[in-house]
């Protein structure tokens, strides 16, 4: 039990009502967010692991608010989507992302894509293609710099409506990856259906890849099902050089993760392109 101000042991009641005055601060708090549009995009590079060079990079909303501080996205981007705005971020993150691509697009001399999440809510909003649509009419370049990233859990939804809108962004140039591959329970179903350029390997698989032999076997098969299916796989969560190696050797082309770069608002593109290789 925990001791409240007055010295009084707090019972199951207070402490629900604690909770619940915190949860509606919060929720005022992120209306008044979405209202202003006040959240900040950060961006981490997705690095070729037998060049070092950036290939891509994922953009990852902020938040903090002056009365209740730092939220995680893992807590506002669910309260978001309940309240029915997570299409404000959503876009707000696009345009940012944009402007970003073409900055880094520059200063490296090549054509770089930034790769924007996709909340369910987002793929499954019927008015989501003809927002898009109107991004493309506003700035044609839109399609070449942006990806969208769209969870196993999301796709399920509404699977047929979401084969066909992604199928219609691949068209117009969109690139498309699968977030959070593993983590699901029909992955491979869904692989089967979706027409996406990318997996994404959720960093379960990779954190302590390097003492589990059966956690290898089952990294190793999906290198092989990707590899046969054409699509590229993206490593979350490389942390380590042993874990990148491991990785390499199983044939994994790109990876993301603190040991290549943590999430920056204003990423030195050209500083952390060719990331020397430990070989
Ligand atoms: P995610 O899409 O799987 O994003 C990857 C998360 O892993 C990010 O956390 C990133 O900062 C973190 N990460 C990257 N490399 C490493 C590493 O080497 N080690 C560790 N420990 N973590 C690493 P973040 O930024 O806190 O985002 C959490 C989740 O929030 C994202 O997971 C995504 O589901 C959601 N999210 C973030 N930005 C957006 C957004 O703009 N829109 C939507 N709908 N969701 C977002
Ligand atoms: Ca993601
Ligand atoms: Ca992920
Ligand atoms: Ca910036």
């Amino acid at each position: 039990l925990a001791v409240a101000p007055e010295g009084a042991l707090l019972t199951a009641e207070d402490r629900h009502l604690e909770d619940r005055r915190r949860r509606v601060q919060l929720e005022n708090a992120l209306r008044r967010a979405l209202d202003s549009g006040d959240f900040q995009v950060q961006y981490q590079p997705i690095i070729d692991l037998t060049s070092g060079e950036i290939v891509k990079a994922e953009a990852l909303v902020r938040w903090e608010d002056p009365e209740v501080g730092r939220v995680p996205p893992d807590v506002f981007v669910p309260l978001a989507e309940q309240l029915g705005q997570i299409h404000v971020i959503t876009d707000l993150v696009m345009r940012e992302a944009l402007r970003e691509a073409r900055r880094a697009s520059v200063t490296l001399r090549r054509p770089l894509r930034i790769a924007v999440n996709l909340s369910p809510n987002d793929l499954n909003a019927p008015d989501f293609m003809d927002r898009l649509h109107r991004l493309m009419c506003e700035h044609p370049d839109a399609a070449q710099h942006l990806t969208f990233e769209v969870t196993e859990s999301g796709a399920l939804v509404n699977l047929e409506q979401t084969t066909r809108h992604l199928t219609t962004l691949r068209q117009w140039g969109f690139g498309l990856a699968l977030d959070d591959f593993g983590t699901g329970h029909s992955a491979l179903s869904v692989l089967q259906h979706l027409p996406i350029h990318h997996l994404k390997l959720d960093r379960t698989f990779v954190w302590g890849i390097e003492g589990n032999a059966r956690q290898q076997v089952l990294t190793g098969a999906v290198m092989e099902l990707a590899a046969r299916l054409n699509v590229d796989v993206i490593a979350e969560g490389i942390e380590t050089a042993t874990h990148e190696a491991i990785l390499r050797g199983m044939g994994c082309g790109l990876g993301q993760g603190y040991l290549y770069s943590r999430p920056h608002a204003d990423p030195d593109w050209a500083a952390l392109d060719g990331w020397p290789n430990v070989s």
